[in-house]
């Protein structure tokens, strides 16, 4: 019996949403007092892999089917459920990312286990219930969810887990799935990474947004300058992604994307509530707005009541000395 991870590969390393699940992974082998396996799938250099032992991975298990550099679900999550049954795993961890959305359900269903999204924190175990605590209500509220089948699935949200690295070296081993072409029946056609300068949104540790006290895309470099002083990605309000302003990938919020960053700033965001729908789980929140009664104020840790045009400026001017 051991705990299997599925972790992600971008540009030949994991992503760092997956060195969380690894490490939550790994945590909760320790509680079962068993081991931490992973299965990687796709392009991924094989010392990323064996760094997986920073994280308390002692095996991981890789499929390098060229087939797979894309993701496909269906074919996914024949390997992963290989890999599951190669392992008599009893836990199943993977990022709710996008591609863990895609292969949650189908894994549950083909392996007839529980599965619980958008975990937050390590599981209660206590004789034989397995509770796990997850974000509902676009992060308002926790649920504790009691996982019953033999199989616990569990996707972590990102950003809930800090990750380890006092492990050791992981071995590497290759796992097939005896892939067929029914198993590639749906594949895109083409991936789009998204272009960007700095650093990826959903993997970001340190947000910087604006909103539409910044009152037009003109004004953006100073959004643009913040970020880059602190190493942060940038994102945006609705109505400043409809507006053309930045584009649609940048929105966060109920209808664009959740984020969940160590520290997201706000500059002349209002803070209506679909907006913290998409960033109310960041560990720190600093919203800068002129309006002292601005809702967002409710949701920060620190606010500075004042002019962006103003504030801003001196924060990247501190920002930069900072990093001098
Ligand atoms: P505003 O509400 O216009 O606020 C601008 C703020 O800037 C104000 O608080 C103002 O005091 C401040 N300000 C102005 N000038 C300055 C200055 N010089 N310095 C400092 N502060 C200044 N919104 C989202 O963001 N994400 C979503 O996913 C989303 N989904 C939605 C879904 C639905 C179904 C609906 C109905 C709405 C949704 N919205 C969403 C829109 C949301 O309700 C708000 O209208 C939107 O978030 C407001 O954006 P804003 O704060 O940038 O603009």
């Amino acid at each position: 019996m051991s705990v299997l991870v599925f972790v992600e590969g971008l540009n030949g390393e994991i992503k760092k949403s997956s060195l969380e699940s690894a490490t939550y992974g790994s945590q909760v082998a320790q509680k079962l007092g068993t081991t931490a396996t992973a299965v990687a799938i796709g392009e991924v250099h094989e010392e990323a892999l064996t760094r997986l032992g920073e994280q308390g991975i002692s095996k991981v298990l890789y499929d390098g089917d060229s087939r797979l550099n894309q993701f496909v679900a269906d074919a996914y999550v024949k390997v992963i459920a290989k890999a599951v049954g190669q392992e008599s795993a009893k836990v199943l961890v993977f990022s709710n990312s996008n591609i863990g959305a895609a292969i949650g359900a189908k894994l549950a269903v083909r392996l007839n286990g529980s599965l619980a999204t958008n975990v937050t924190a390590l599981p209660k175990i206590d004789g034989g219930s397995f509770v796990v605590t997850r974000g509902v209500f676009s992060g308002k509220a926790f649920a504790d969810v009691a996982l019953t089948a033999d199989l616990k699935i569990i996707a972590i949200k990102k950003n809930s887990i800090d990750i380890s690295t006092s492990g050791g070296t992981a071995t590497v081993q290759s796992i097939s799935a005896d892939l067929t072409d029914a198993d590639f029946a749906e594949v895109p056609k083409e991936t789009v990474m998204q272009e960007t300068d700095g650093v990826l949104l959903p993997e970001a540790a340190i947000v910087v947004s604006g909103g539409r006290g910044m009152k037009g895309p003109e004004n953006w470099h100073l959004i643009e300058d913040l970020a880059s002083a602190l190493g942060a990605a940038t994102a945006c309000s609705k109505p400043v992604s409809d507006m053309d302003w930045r584009p649609h990938h940048e929105h966060v919020g109920q209808t664009g994307i959740t984020v969940s960053p160590n520290l997201y700033i706000a500059v002349g965001i209002s803070g209506a509530i679909q907006h913290l729908a998409g960033v109310n789980s960041s560990k720190v929140i600093v919203v800068i707005n002129k309006d002292p009664e601005a809702p967002f104020f409710k949701a920060a840790d620190y606010g500075i009541v004042g002019d962006a045009f103003e504030v801003v400026p001196k924060l990247i001017e501190a920002a930069r000395a900072l990093d001098k």
